[in-house]
């Protein structure tokens, strides 16, 4: 298969990687020229569960590359989906898949706005990935990718992508509601990564403090109302559980909302709580916590002096 990943940091790189490994044609694509320019000098060097590798890979900035692709995979953070997607539109066809796997919520909204319902497939993972430097980064687990198309009547081309990714070791499954995993993971972040990047902790340090039952039942309850409002049917008490089932496997990890911080990034806290705290407020709906834990993020950004 011919296939482009729009955005080649810690994933991006850990997918495509995965990918070329297994026979398919893959290009990276980026703006982070230092990074391009050690792939392309270089390789990349990858270290997947331990092991490092460096392959040689195609990369290039939107503009540079000429071909178009049967899927592309979406791999920029939240806040860079929309110009990922103004760069790439000459790399698309009427055919060609869009894969999205990102975390937050919203994002097949803004797909829409550039392909047909049809080509898109919107997922999530558990895979997880770091970059060490330029042309270097790291890549986790075991999987799943649970991914669904957009309209639900294109299951066939999905299931080509679900298999190629299980050949290519990626653990791919097609999922019967990726709406309603989008919302659960979304809590996950939404109370995982906020609060730890506030408090400045790890995850297990965070589900030992005295009032984690009280903070996550507010957090959860307001998730559980938008998501209500968009037809993904989350209940509180389970979500609370799996969450605690979560933190419990992951244990002193620090989430990636806190290493954003901690390397001056911006955060995806407005696709997150963020979004929940407007999405309530469009809809004459109670969400302060959101509210405020949005407001706060965004204080340790302006304090951090990050743009
Ligand atoms: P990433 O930060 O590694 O890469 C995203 C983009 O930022 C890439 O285009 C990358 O080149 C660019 N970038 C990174 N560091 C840069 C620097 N110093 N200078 C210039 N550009 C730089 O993002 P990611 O971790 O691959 O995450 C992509 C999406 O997947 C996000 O929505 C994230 O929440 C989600 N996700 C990540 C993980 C994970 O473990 N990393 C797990 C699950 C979901």
């Amino acid at each position: 298969m011919k296939i482009a990943i729009a955005g080649s940091g810690a994933l991006g790189c850990g997918f495509g990687y995965m990918m070329q490994k297994n026979g398919n044609n893959v290009t990276l694509i980026d703006f982070w020229e230092d990074h391009i320019k050690a792939i392309q000098e270089t390789g990349l060097t990858i270290t997947v569960n331990g092991k490092e590798d460096n392959i040689a890979i195609p990369i290039g900035k939107p503009s540079e590359v000429k071909d178009t692709f049967d899927a592309v995979f979406i791999f920029t953070k939240s806040m860079g989906l929309r110009h990922m997607l103004e760069e790439i539109k000459h790399i698309l066809t009427e055919d060609t898949k869009v894969i999205c796997l990102l975390n937050g919520l919203g994002h097949a909204k803004t797909i829409s706005e550039y392909i047909p319902e049809k080509n898109i497939i919107m997922g999530t993972t558990v895979w997880t990935g770091g970059l060490d430097a330029p042309g270097k980064t790291h890549f986790m687990g075991e999987g799943p990718v649970e991914i669904q198309n957009a309209d639900v009547n294109e299951k066939e081309g999905t299931l080509q992508i679900v298999k190629m990714m299980s050949d290519s070791g990626l653990n791919g499954v097609y999922s019967e509601d990726v709406h309603f995993t989008t919302w659960r993971k979304a809590c996950v972040n939404g109370t995982m990564n906020a609060l730890c990047s506030l408090l400045d902790c790890n995850i297990k340090e965070l589900f030992e403090t005295t009032d984690i039952d009280g903070l996550l039942k507010g957090i959860v309850s307001e998730f559980s109302l938008v998501a209500k409002t968009e037809g993904a049917n989350l209940n509180v008490e389970e979500t609370i559980s799996y969450l605690k089932a979560t933190a419990e496997k992951v244990g002193a990890h620090y989430p990636s909302m806190h290493q954003d911080l901690k390397n001056k990034r911006l955060t995806e806290i407005d696709f997150l709580n963020g979004t929940v705290a407007k999405e309530a407020e469009n809809k004459g709906l109670e969400a302060p916590y959101s509210k405020l834990i949005t407001q706060l993020v965004h204080a340790k950004e302006d304090i951090l002096g990050i743009k």
